[in-house]
């Protein structure tokens, strides 16, 4: 790793006016510091995003559940407002990686960094989510735009992600047995604006899956998505899982999904 300057501000100013030039900011570490490791980023400028306070928090607002950037996974996973709210989000956090992980990696990070087979963007998607930054508000279905890419500009940070309270919901994943990221993971919701369905692993990057919510739009029923076929065309293909595997899963898990929800 190169030398790099170390700063842990207080406030989200604060901490904005650092992210200069090709400084980074740092949350749990739990992707980033591998990055650096390895070698494939080597920022002049690290800042830690650990100390501000006004980055944390978990509560009900509006009618909606909003969580801090800063929330470790297993602070939403242990947390009773989730729990109350939003079960399937609690459960979701409780099964990302392992305890270290859960104890370190957090909400905003996993989010901004937007790897294609992490679980909060499949909530992100289904739930309606909005991602408060620091220059603006993001809705989810505009937020992942390809692969470990977002809208986020290089110096905006997320600051809380507020999500819409589902009638019902469920998450299900297949996870790789090695670092239980999901191979493919489906989060089904009954929303008041209608049925949504995120998917990630499947492709490059997560997204909602239209012909899934439509078809639970018409019937609220774990077979009317249980039979979908699921084109292999952008699907992700690698020596483990095929891309014809995945739009199984997909169909499977988008089943199981809504046969949970009761
Ligand atoms: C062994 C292992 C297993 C894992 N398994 C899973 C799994 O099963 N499921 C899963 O979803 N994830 C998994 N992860 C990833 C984990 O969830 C990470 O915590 C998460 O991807 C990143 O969160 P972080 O806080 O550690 O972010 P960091 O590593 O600190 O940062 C990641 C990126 O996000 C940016 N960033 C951080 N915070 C903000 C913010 N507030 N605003 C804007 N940008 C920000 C950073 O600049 C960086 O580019 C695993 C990781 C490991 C090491």
């Amino acid at each position: 790793m190169q030398p790099f300057a170390f700063h842990r501000p207080s406030t989200i100013a604060e901490a904005v006016s650092l992210l200069r030039g090709d400084a980074k900011a740092i949350s749990g570490g739990q992707s980033f510091l591998p990055i650096m490791k390895e070698g494939l980023a080597a920022p002049d400028t690290v800042v830690s995003l650990r100390n501000i306070d006004d980055l944390k928090g978990i509560r009900e607002e509006g009618g909606r559940l909003v969580i801090g950037a800063a929330e470790t996974h297993a602070s939403v996973n242990r947390s009773s407002e989730v729990q109350r709210l939003i079960p399937s989000l609690a459960a979701l956090a409780g099964g990302i990686g392992d305890a270290q992980v859960r104890n370190r990696g957090t909400i905003g990070g996993s989010l901004a960094h937007a790897d294609p087979a992490a679980d909060y963007p499949a909530a992100a998607l289904a739930l309606d989510a909005v991602i408060h930054t620091t220059k603006r508000e993001i809705p989810a279905a505009s937020f992942f735009t390809g692969l470990f890419t977002t809208a986020l500009t290089a110096d905006e940070l997320i600051t809380k992600v507020s999500f819409t309270v589902p009638s019902r919901a469920n998450y299900q994943k297949f996870p790789h047995p090695a670092s239980k990221y999901a191979v493919v993971g489906v989060f089904v919701a009954n929303l008041p604006a209608g049925p949504r369905v995120g998917v990630t692993g499947a492709a490059p990057y997560a997204a909602r899956w239209v012909a899934a919510e439509q078809a639970l739009a018409a019937s609220w029923s774990a077979d009317a998505v249980g039979s979908l076929q699921v084109p292999t065309g952008t699907l992700n293909e690698d020596p483990d899982f095929s891309a014809a595997y995945r739009a199984h899963l997909m169909a499977v898990l988008a089943k199981r999904a809504v046969g949970a929800c009761g």
